[in-house]
């Protein structure tokens, strides 16, 4: 239901939170955070932000890289093990999402037969897994999310994150949105403008399909068939 993310040199955690607070209005029943702290590391709950909180502050993550997220239950209950972030079964891919795989069940079969293990309910563990197993093949991060959304029917906006790629986040999106703010030294994903509006006025507002390479000193949009993309920057000249 809702998606930050953050790539700088300030701590990601306080940041992930804060915009995730901005996103309440619109309804949730479960919030997480991977951050990458040495290694990616993910902290998620059933439940209100404060019990995320909570948690954090019982096992603080540190790092300068990370992606968050509320829920909004579509496909399995809402529980911890369904929260996102999700992450692949060796925990060195995260994924955020946002919106319906509307061809999971197709997808999971096939890579369950090919050995991988499945530990959620969720559509979306789904879009981690494959990319996962792009990315066992090839070694790039961009290749396997670009592969994966060739794959992937249905709607989505997802911030994905990679132990072996950790100066930058993945984002992508397909009738669900997803914007980029541009700071300086810094750079922010969001599902929505709030959750950034107080570190930035200056995004891109992704198109359908496009895919942003978002790294602290730069953001490059390409399409599917990897042209880059250019956009006028979007000044948002409004106040919450
Ligand atoms: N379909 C996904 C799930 O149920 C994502 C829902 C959302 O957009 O929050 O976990």
């Amino acid at each position: 239901c809702g998606i930050v993310g953050y790539i700088g040199d300030k701590e990601a955690a306080p940041i992930l939170i804060d915009g995730l607070k901005s996103l309440e209005y619109r309804g949730y029943d479960s919030a997480g955070v991977s951050i990458y702290d040495h290694k990616i590391k993910c902290v998620k709950t059933k439940g209100r932000l404060i019990n995320l909180e909570e948690r954090l502050n019982n096992n603080m993550l540190h790092g300068n890289l990370g992606i968050g997220h509320t829920r909004w239950a579509t496909h399995g209950e809402p529980s911890d093990i369904n929260s996102h972030p999700h992450m692949n079964s060796t925990n060195t891919i995260s994924l955020v999402h946002n919106g319906i795989i509307e061809n999971y069940m197709t997808i999971k079969e096939k890579l369950e037969s090919k050995g991988q293990k499945f530990v959620s309910e969720t559509d979306t563990e789904v879009a981690v897994q494959l990319i996962d197993y792009y990315y066992s093949k090839n070694h790039n991060l961009l290749d396997a999310v670009l592969k994966a959304m060739d794959k992937i029917e249905g709607s989505y906006a997802f911030g994905v994150i990679c132990n072996d790629e950790p100066d930058k986040i993945i984002a992508v999106r397909k009738d669900s949105p997803l914007i980029i703010g541009i700071g300086k030294g810094e750079n922010y994903i969001a599902s929505d403008i709030p959750a950034i509006l107080e570190h930035t006025r200056d995004v891109y507002l992704l198109e359908d399909k496009e895919i942003a390479i978002v790294t602290k000193d730069n953001v490059k949009i390409i399409d599917t068939d990897k042209n880059e993309v250019t956009r006028e920057i979007y000044n948002v000249t409004w106040d919450l």
